[in-house]
This record gives C-alpha cells, sequence and structure tokens, in this order.
C-alpha cells in the first residue's frame, strides 16, 4: 500500500467519514431535527432568522410544485400562524425522508442545530486522534482546512462544540460547495489558489473514492481515510489513513 505523502504545507479535510462518525449525522443530528424541529419553530417563531428559514421553505415548496415534483407539502404564506408553522414542518419532514440537501432545508436543520449546540444538548463527534493531529499540525505550522459538503455554518458549530472542545481556533479556514461540489476536480484547484498553495502542496483526507480521484485529478496528494463503519472501497491507488496519526508522523 502506498504511504502517506510527507511533502505538504496545508492539509484540508473532508468530514463525514474523516474527523466524524457518519452515524453521528445521520444516528444524532439527523433525528435531532427531526425530533426538535416543532417545537424549534414554536418558541423562535418571532424571530427573522426562523421567519426567514421558513419563507424559504415556502419559496422550495413552490419551485418543488411546479417543476412536477410529487407529493410536495406545500408551505402557503398566507396561513395562520399554527398551520403555517404544522405545513413547514410536514415539508421539512418530507424533504429530511427523501433525503434533499435543499438551501432551505439545510439553513432550517442548521437553526434547530445551532440551538442545540447552544443548549449544550448537541456536541460535535470527532475521532480520538482528531484533535491530537491538529493540535500537532497547528504547531508544526501547518494550516488545516475543512472541505464539506455541510455548510460553513454547521461545520463550525461542529468543531466549535466539540466532544473534544473548542477545535475551531485549531482550523485555519472552511469551504463547503458554496466553493464547489466535491467531486469536480475544479473545486480543489480553486481552494488551492484561496489557501495560497499549490495544490501539490496539499493533501487531502477523504473516505470518498470519487471525492479522492477529484482532488488527485487537481494535482492534490490525496489520502482515503478508512473508518469503522465507512462503505468498503474497491481497488484504488491512494494511501489508506485508519486514523490521521501516520499523516501528522509523515509531516516533513
Ligand atoms: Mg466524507
Amino acid at each position: 500500500m502506498p504511504k502517506p505523502p510527507g511533502d505538504y504545507r496545508a492539509v484540508l479535510l473532508d468530514i463525514e467519514g474523516t474527523t466524524t462518525s457518519i452515524d453521528f449525522v445521520y444516528e444524532v443530528l439527523f433525528p435531532y431535527a427531526r425530533r426538535e424541529l416543532p417545537g424549534f419553530l414554536e418558541r423562535t417563531w418571532g424571530e427573522p432568522e426562523t421567519r426567514a428559514a421558513v419563507e424559504a421553505l415556502t419559496a422550495q415548496a413552490e419551485t418543488d410544485i411546479l417543476s412536477g415534483l410529487e407529493e410536495v407539502p406545500p408551505v402557503p404564506a398566507d396561513d395562520p400562524d399554527d398551520e403555517r408553522r404544522a405545513a413547514a414542518v410536514r415539508n421539512a419532514l418530507w424533504q429530511m425522508d427523501l433525503d434533499r440537501k435543499t438551501t432551505a432545508l439545510k439553513r432550517l436543520q442548521g437553526l434547530v442545530w445551532d440551538a442545540g449546540y447552544a443548549a449544550g444538548a448537541l456536541r460535535g463527534h470527532v475521532y480520538e486522534d482528531v484533535p491530537r493531529a491538529l493540535a500537532a499540525w497547528k504547531e508544526r505550522g501547518v494550516p488545516v482546512y475543512i472541505y464539506s459538503s455541510g455548510s460553513v455554518a454547521a461545520q463550525k458549530l461542529l468543531f466549535g462544540s466539540s466532544e473534544a472542545g473548542d477545535l475551531c481556533e485549531l482550523l485555519a479556514g472552511h469551504f463547503d460547495t458554496t466553493t464547489g461540489p466535491k467531486r469536480d476536480a475544479q473545486s480543489y484547484r480553486r481552494i488551492a489558489e484561496l489557501i495560497g498553495l499549490a495544490p501539490r502542496d496539499v493533501v487531502f483526507v477523504t473516505d470518498s473514492l470519487d471525492e479522492a480521484w477529484a482532488a488527485s485529478a487537481a494535482g492534490m496528494d490525496t489520502c482515503l481515510s478508512m473508518r469503522p463503519g465507512n462503505p468498503e472501497l474497491p481497488e484504488h491507488p491512494f494511501p489508506e489513513l485508519g486514523s490521521l496519526d501516520p499523516l501528522v508522523a509523515a509531516a516533513r
């Protein structure tokens, strides 16, 4: 098996399946949003962020209905408050059932998670080697960036209120899909440019083979994260990492 690279000047990390268990997202975060949404809407109904998120849901539902999607629960803007809340919950749950990633749904879920983290009811899962690796890279002056399909705001919540405390200060920056899709090589070129390095100076760690090929096509060194519960991968040419420790140890 190929060895992890040592000649990198920055690290780019995926979250799900890399720093954090895939289960955390599907077994903690998503059920939490599902369970807490009705109460959250009731408690925060007067707040501008909540109203804006529900407006976005209404607009998304209208778009979905116009596009011919079936069984879309509408979220009529002129309903009385309690009916509008119930409609918003129906629509959000329907989207969650379909595992949709619309901006409107993410925005609403983000608000619910935000409240959960702030109340201490949620704490972001990170594997035990992650805080150690981040601290070691910080110490060596190697900046670490995150690139995840979760929004930058959600990333900051996860790392800011992690099981190991606030890890945000160990991170140099965050990227999400507003920079580009994770399976597109161009996204990795753009990230390298934003970091101010050549792609070959950046090592990317992910559990996704598609993402690994995209980053590799852009010229980044790429390692595949092999965490418990990650899906099995077909044969590939990339170094495999059971934790971040070997990548820290390889740094020159
Ligand atoms: Mg992943």
